[in-house]
């Protein structure tokens, strides 16, 4: 028997049913696979030859973002809401990523009776998948799950901090909801679950309008617009290039038995809102000015995984610095909101107008 985190025990598999393994040509499913993370996932995966089959919505991801991967012959592109069971047609699954969820607060905000089910339900249809076909399931949990921490940096053993009634928290108190269902199935059915605490990662393909930070700041500055430094600018995130985080999760589906219960994933070097916001106008050259607009409700004040299980039990940590990880992402969105033309003062899409958070603010 082996510990979990918070103490409960599950059974592991036997030893080598599900040995390390990087060999290609497994049937792989990813939920949420044309999402930001998941559609750099899927394209590791294709790369690495494996058949990949994304099931998405397209709630906040994009085909464009997968697409290309349909040359390859091993991606199969599947509209489908998770909220729903799994449609038939589809292979008996060898791995499966879970990664079917908004994630920006503007976003999972906007409809949250649907955040809330597609946490529960979309996660009891993807165990039960995963139970059906004898796959492993790597859930994407998250940092918010530790609410505003009261402890930090923030290890796997903290139960958090969090509001099950606020604004925020269809998405934390569904993930948290999630990792129980997840934990207790895989405990009762026999499914091999593992759990990634995703702390915030950015990168390429994220949208203009996403609502989080990194892009808001990015669109802002490109664009000459103001930038928006919600409250004093003093609360901190960790952020992770996307990169790092598709290796982690990589890491995490072909660990051995031993990686049990949830692992935090994401950048231990902490960063003010502040300096994040300096640190972009310096890269984009950006003539924007930075002006605040009031904090959001239950908005985290710090925030830092402490990743030494991930060190320990993956051998993984974060490679690319923030300022490489802002580079190709400016990049990125220099191409996305029209090229050269659309730098500061040029014209941009309505698409690109950075979203807002929830209404509910502190005055
Ligand atoms: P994203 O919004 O870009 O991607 C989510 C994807 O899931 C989208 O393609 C969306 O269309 C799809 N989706 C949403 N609801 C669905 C449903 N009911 N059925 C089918 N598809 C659905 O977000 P992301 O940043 O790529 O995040 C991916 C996962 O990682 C999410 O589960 C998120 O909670 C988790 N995570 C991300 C971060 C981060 O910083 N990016 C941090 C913590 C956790
Ligand atoms: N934030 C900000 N300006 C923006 C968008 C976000 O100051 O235009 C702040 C937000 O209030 C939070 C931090 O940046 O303190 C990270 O926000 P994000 O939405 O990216 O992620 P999360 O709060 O889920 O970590």
């Amino acid at each position: 028997m082996t510990q979990l985190a918070g103490g409960s025990a599950v059974t592991p598999r036997p030893a080598g049913a599900r040995a390390n393994r990087r060999s290609a040509g497994r049937a792989i499913a990813v939920t949420g696979g044309a999402g930001f993370i998941g559609s750099h996932l899927c394209e590791a995966l294709v790369g690495a030859g494996h058949a990949v089959s994304c099931l998405d919505n397209f709630q906040t991801g994009r085909r464009a973002n997968v697409e290309f991967l349909e040359a390859s012959g091993k991606f199969t592109l599947c509209e489908h809401d998770v909220v729903e069971p799994w449609p038939g047609g589809l292979p008996r699954f060898d791995e499966i990523y879970h990664l079917a969820c908004p994630a920006s607060p503007a976003h999972y905000q906007a409809d949250r009776v649907k955040t809330a089910l597609t946490c529960a339900l979309g996660t009891l249809n993807t165990l039960r998948r995963a139970q059906r076909d004898g796959a492993v399931l790597v859930h994407a949990s998250t940092s918010e799950v530790y609410g505003d921490p009261e402890v930090h940096p923030q290890i796997e053993s903290y139960f958090g901090n969090v509001n099950s009634v606020g604004p925020r928290s269809c998405y934390d108190e569904g993930k948290r909801f999630a990792e129980t269902l997840a934990t207790d199935f895989g405990r009762q059915k026999g499914v091999l679950v593992r759990m990634a605490r995703i702390f915030n990662t950015f990168g390429p393909r994220m949208q203009a309008n996403d609502g989080r930070v990194v892009s808001n700041f990015i669109v802002q500055a490109l664009q000459g617009a103001d930038i928006t430094i919600y409250g004093a600018g003093d609360q901190t995130r960790s952020f992770c290039f996307v990169d790092d985080m598709v290796e982690g999760l990589r890491r995490l589906m072909e660990g051995g038995e031993a990686v049990v219960g949830p692992v935090n994933m994401g950048s231990p070097v902490e960063t003010t809102i502040g300096e994040l916001a300096r640190i972009v106008i310096d890269m984009t050259g950006s003539r924007s000015r930075i002006v605040h607009r009031p904090l959001p409700i239950d908005d985290p004040r710090r925030r830092r995984p402490d990743i030494s299980k991930a060190q320990a039990s993956l051998g993984w940590r974060p490679q690319i610095s923030l300022r490489d990880g802002l580079a190709r992402t400016i990049a990125y969105f220099e191409r996305e909101i029209g090229g050269e033309g659309a730098k500061i003062g040029g014209r941009v899409p309505a698409s690109a107008t950075p979203a807002r958070a929830s209404a509910e603010i502190r005055p």
